[in-house]
């Protein structure tokens, strides 16, 4: 499918490489294929985990990377330098911000804590309306199954409403779900 000139991605997954090796395939492979579409992949700029996999897979399919990272996390998470540009800010909450005005969407990977962080960030920004960027969930092998039961359950008793959990776009095909978000960013 077409998409806008300039589209950026910005991807959120975890700084660890999980227990199979198919979690970094995961990643390096939709770097990849963010790369193949000429896309520019945006994420929290190390070079550790699911992070570093995504990264190296998008830069070697000749894709551009531009990475965020806050100075204090330069070395535990090893600021990738060899990416298009890695910006170095100065708290977490620069960093969000940052990869939230860069992108034009998000995509959540599998990954821990910090990535639920990052991804109810952008869910609550656009529940409030400080943004109407679409944003994905690859929900491989169901690991993102149990949370988002979680949602559908307050969404049952009146605490979401069910447009914010309508909006989400759930896939277990990296394909579609970068086609779902390249489509919901043209329209919104
Ligand atoms: P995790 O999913 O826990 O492996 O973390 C994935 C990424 O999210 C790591 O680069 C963390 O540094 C980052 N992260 C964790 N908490 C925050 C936060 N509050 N703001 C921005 N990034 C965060």
């Amino acid at each position: 499918m077409s998409s806008p000139p300039e589209f950026a991605v910005c991807v959120f997954c975890g700084a660890r490489d999980g227990e199979s090796p198919a979690f970094r395939e995961l990643a390096a492979d939709m770097g990849r294929r963010i790369a193949a579409r000429g896309w520019t992949v945006v994420y929290g700029g190390g070079d550790i985990g699911l992070m570093g996999a995504l990264a190296g897979g998008a830069l070697e399919a000749g894709g551009k990377v531009v990475g965020i990272i806050p100075r204090a996390l330069l070395r535990q998470e090893r600021g990738k330098h060899e990416i298009t540009r890695l910006e170095v800010v100065e708290s977490m909450a620069i960093r969000k911000e940052r990869m939230i005005a860069l992108s034009d969407a998000f995509l959540t990977l599998p990954g821990g804590l910090g990535t639920l962080d990052e991804l109810f960030e952008v869910l609550t920004l656009r529940q409030v309306g400080l943004h109407r960027k679409p944003v994905g969930i690859l929900d491989y092998q169901g690991y993102f199954g149990s949370l988002l039961a979680a949602i559908e359950i307050m969404a049952q008793h009146g605490f979401v409403v069910r447009e914010h959990v309508d909006h989400m776009l759930v896939m277990e095909s990296a394909d579609a779900l970068l086609d779902a978000l390249a489509s919901a960013a043209v329209t919104r």
